[in-house]
């Protein structure tokens, strides 16, 4: 299954000037939303994810996703997996487990995302979980930006990854853009105008 090849037909991964949400400039953008508008992709995705999961022989009761990001990911890899569906949002700032939501103690859960960067809402989310006694086997998402080292990539962890290094990350692809902080840009230099992606209308 050619991962890229996806996101690219679902316009999910785009090709341009863009300004990453760190700020700096970047001539790719992941627009990872976009790949789960269409239900079918989405579900192949997921499968491919569970694939990978249940031949690492790591068990999961549960995935757990970080509001909103991660939510569609986590619900269509458990459906993959077979397993319960639920997810932390935040509260005042803070990650929290609402709406009814339980978790045992014990229980096997893996975090899931749609898109790794640095990992940093997924360690919130593991790190609720915890707190409330279960346990956390893993981190799972759709694309990895590079930051973290997913199973079965050679890409090192960079020093941004906040995922532990004892825990796995199951991930499909390795999205790795060159970045550049403005006033280093090619492009800019160039005289291109870097965009937004996601603001085209505004
Ligand atoms: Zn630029």
């Amino acid at each position: 299954m050619n991962v890229e090849e996806i996101y690219k037909e679902a316009e999910a991964l785009l090709e341009g000037h863009f300004i990453l949400s760190s700020g700096n400039h970047s001539n790719r953008y992941l627009q990872s939303a976009k790949v789960l508008e269409n239900p079918k992709r989405a579900a192949i995705l997921a499968e491919a994810l569970a694939q990978l999961i249940k031949a690492s022989g790591v068990e999961v009761d549960t995935v757990c996703a970080p509001a909103l990001g991660g939510i569609l990911a986590g619900y269509e890899l458990a459906r993959a997996l077979g397993v319960r569906s639920i997810f932390v949002e935040r509260k005042e700032g803070a990650m929290e487990l609402r709406r009814g939501f339980e978790v045992k103690q014990g229980e096997k859960i893996l975090i899931c995302e749609d898109i790794i960067t640095t990992g940093g809402s997924a360690m919130e989310a593991a790190t609720i979980i915890e707190s409330l006694g279960a346990e956390v086997v893993g981190f799972a998402s759709l694309a990895n930006r590079g930051f973290c080292q997913r199973v079965g990539s050679n890409i090192p962890p960079k020093s941004e990854c906040k995922l532990p290094s004892d825990k796995p990350l199951f991930s499909l692809e390795d999205f790795t853009f060159e970045m550049y902080t403005p006033d280093a840009c090619p492009m800019c230099q160039a005289g291109s105008e870097a965009i937004k992606p996601g603001s085209r209308n505004a």
